[in-house]
């Protein structure tokens, strides 16, 4: 039997984008192809540094980890029964391991399934309800090119991005230093906004709100 290797799972509130506080199971998978670090390289933006841990891992099946939603959720409580169930596929890169025996799983456990992609692998087929997608490579390696927003993270003096994906919404993220707002960023990223009205800002809120 498959199974696929999760660094983490947990319950709590979208922190960032046109999702941010709906409650959402995190599928955080193990791996990432990219390296996202200051400087600018093939397998990194530039203009921040990951501060995501992806190295650790177990080994699930498909079956394990809707299980470990379903309890995180409750799925007996009255939490579940007037809300959509949403379970979010992150990492890493969740695009290297999230396969449509995944998706299927957990729509059949009554989840919708998003995903928070870098974009550099297309997820079309995959049966999602929903794509964020988050370049960290350069707009022709981009391979993943329609979703439902797009997400730029912005350092001071960065350019507005010319995104090969299109999306319904397109959103740009101050770069944060570490758990800190950088005000700079938040400046900088306004006065993008201000020049772009297509584009609107995203906060990572979670870390303001001091969750995961
Ligand atoms: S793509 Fe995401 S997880 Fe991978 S190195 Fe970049 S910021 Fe980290």
């Amino acid at each position: 039997m498959k199974q696929y290797v999760v660094n983490e799972i947990f319950w709590s509130p979208q922190g960032e984008g046109m999702r941010a506080g709906q409650m959402s199971v995190f599928i955080r998978f193990t791996g990432c192809n990219l390296r996202c670090r200051m400087e600018q390289a093939e397998d990194s933006p530039g203009g921040f540094d990951c501060d995501t841990e992806f190295a650790s891992g177990r080994k699930l099946t498909a079956k394990e980890i809707v299980d470990e939603a379903i309890l995180l959720v409750g799925k007996r409580n009255d939490w579940y029964q007037i809300n959509s169930a949403w379970t979010v596929f992150s990492g890493g890169e969740p695009a290297l391991q999230v396969d449509v025996d995944l998706v299927q799983a957990f729509h059949e456990a009554g989840f919708l399934c998003a995903i928070e992609t870098n974009g550099s692998k297309c997820v079309d087929n995959l049966g999602l309800d929903w794509i964020t997608v988050s370049p960290k490579v350069a707009e022709h390696a981009i391979r993943q090119l329609t979703a439902d927003e797009v997400k730029y993270v912005r350092g001071h003096g960065q350019a507005i991005p010319k995104p090969a994906c299109k999306a319904k919404h397109q959103l740009i993220s101050p770069a944060f230093d570490g758990w800190s707002i950088d005000s700079r960023a938040v400046e900088w990223c306004l006065s993008l906004i201000k020049e772009n009205p297509e584009w609107r800002l995203s906060m990572q809120q979670h870390k303001a709100w001091n969750v995961r």
